[in-house]
């Protein structure tokens, strides 16, 4: 689990392209992501220098793509077997055996990130100690990630995870708690606090409720409540569940072992 190093460069071209990863990911129509996509791969080919020739009067010519790195085969997994490949990339990860950073650095250097399939989605807590393709040990383009404090599903996380669901082709969606975290807590405490943070408080006092004042009790029945809000919320998330081509699912994330347990 030591083995994160915050300086790898892998990380630095997503810092480069803020924009155009929102228009690649949030597009309502398949051609729009393509666009966005384009867009995004030309702005890493500009970052490394790339680009010489392309400009052309008319506007951008982009030169034929690379085929993508290969990837999970995401159109042959059913949804078990993408949770099995999730639940296996967490022991990896727990046991310190990552093999993600090398097949990342592999697809940035190969310039082949104009198509996402991701097999998996999470919606997790935004705590800075829950990073969920590290904890998975899943590279670039395997994993669809929404995610707010007290991993509450909103009408926007709905939207999000029925895009990924049902334009992406998900198999799994998994809404992970985890230990120690804040925004449950400060639920269970009730206190005044600044801003809109409160706002937080509604979504998660069910858990409260049946749960509290426990912490680590209250985050998993949290994580269960919101998994079957999903179900139930989204017509399009449960008639790809009826049809047995997604399942939802709630689990744990104890930060101190790194293990990503299912919450039955
Ligand atoms: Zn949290």
């Amino acid at each position: 689990m030591a083995q994160f190093d915050p300086k790898n460069d892998a990380t630095q071209p997503n810092q480069t392209s803020p924009d155009s990863e929102s228009s690649s990911t949030c597009g309502s129509q398949p051609s729009l992501l393509n666009e966005g996509a384009s867009r995004r791969k030309f702005l890493q080919m500009a970052m490394g220098g790339a680009v010489a020739g392309l400009v052309t009067s008319t506007g951008i010519e982009f030169m034929e793509f690379v085929a993508p790195s290969s990837a999970l085969a995401q159109s042959t997994l059913t949804p078990e077997m993408a949770l099995k490949e999730l639940l296996e990339g967490n022991k990896r990860f727990a046991a310190g055996n990552l093999t993600s950073f090398e097949q990342d650095l592999a697809i940035l250097r190969n310039h082949t990130s104009e198509k996402q399939q991701p097999f998996a989605a999470v919606l997790a807590c935004a705590d800075s100690r829950v990073p969920v393709e590290l904890i998975f040990d899943q590279t670039i383009g395997h994993i669809f990630v929404t995610r707010n404090a007290g991993n509450i599903t909103t009408s926007e996380i709905i939207a999000s995870l029925e895009y990924g669901a049902a334009v992406l082709g998900t198999k799994v969606i998994l809404v992970m708690g985890h230990g120690a975290c804040g925004a449950v807590d400060a639920t269970i405490q009730g206190k005044e606090v600044p801003g809109q943070i409160s706002a937080l408080y509604p979504h998660i006092q069910p858990a409260v409720d049946l749960a509290g004042p426990d912490l680590e009790a209250t985050v998993k029945a949290n994580a269960k409540i919101q998994a079957a809000l999903l179900r139930q919320a989204s017509p399009v998330i449960s008639g790809l569940v009826k049809k047995e081509k997604l399942l939802v699912l709630a689990a744990f994330y104890n930060i101190s072992s790194g293990v990503v347990s299912l919450l039955k």
